[in-house]
């Protein structure tokens, strides 16, 4: 069971746990049911049943992940009774022992039904009520292509891919010598930063020719920062010993007209 962290649909949903007792919210909140539509592994399932797994068949991992709740909660009592304190100097406050039934991590049946084909195999998943499911509502979005939820694989695809180009467009629409985070001039009264060997955003700018304005607007800084990492991970700082750092784009001598 994928916990958070886990892939969400761009269309609008709301967030539910099981409508079951004891689910972690206070009573009354409302929650997945059966014929409910939830989200699970980029697809659209109906709620079939909802069943609390029996006491003495639960898997192993909830069962342990229980004792260890179990065994916290005695050594605290064990602790207590032994006058200890908290590391505020306070005395432990008493807490009520945990509930086997009432806990909100225990294990739960769900049979599941892919939405689209009511006569599919149900698939079953265990659970916990405090689990957080992606709740979708009778008339939900699918991709016209491959039925699946927005974003698709292809979307996502697609939009790394149209992003990859816009910035290869525009690198190479920068001109030459101009700084490769906002692409424009750097003129002679300007502090820039140039990294030494290959150019790897321009190559055929040539060697030593990688250069951005040394100025804190956003464009500017954050490329050098990529750059920067980029260029380390090559191991070109290694290679050129002379580290980039702030340096007039001009000498300053010779083209200063008199
Ligand atoms: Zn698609
Ligand atoms: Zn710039």
């Amino acid at each position: 069971m994928s916990r958070n962290g886990e892939w969400a649909t761009s269309q609008s949903r709301s967030f539910k746990r099981l409508a079951l007792p004891h689910n972690g919210y206070r009573e009354g909140v409302p929650g997945v049911e059966v014929g409910s539509i939830v989200v699970l592994d980029r697809q659209a399932w109906r709620v079939l049943e909802i069943k609390e797994k029996p006491e003495d068949l639960w898997p192993a991992d909830y069962e342990a992940a229980w004792q260890k709740v179990v065994s916290r909660w005695i050594e605290r009592e064990a602790a207590r009774a032994a006058g200890e304190l908290t590391p505020w100097g306070t005395p432990l406050s008493a807490q009520a022992e945990p509930v086997r039934s009432e806990w909100y991590y225990r294990p739960v049946n769900v049979a599941l039904q892919h939405v689209d084909k009511p006569k599919s195999k149900p698939r079953h998943v265990v659970t916990a009520p405090a689990y957080e499911w992606q709740t979708l509502p009778e008339h939900f979005v699918v991709c016209r292509l491959c039925h699946e939820l927005p974003p698709c694989r292809h979307a996502e695809t697609e939009d790394t891919v149209n992003r990859e180009m816009e910035k290869a467009e525009r690198l190479m629409a920068i001109p030459r010598g101009a700084c490769l985070g906002c692409g424009e001039t750097i003129t002679s009264r300007m502090k820039a930063i140039r990294f030494p060997g290959p150019n790897l955003w321009r190559p055929d700018w040539g060697k030593d020719s990688a250069v951005f304005h040394a100025r804190s607007r956003e464009e500017c800084s954050t490329a050098v920062w990529k750059y920067e990492r980029q260029w380390k991970a090559q191991g070109l700082n290694v290679l050129n010993p002379r580290l980039p750092e702030g340096e007039q784009s001009s000498s300053g001598e010779g083209d200063r007209a008199a």
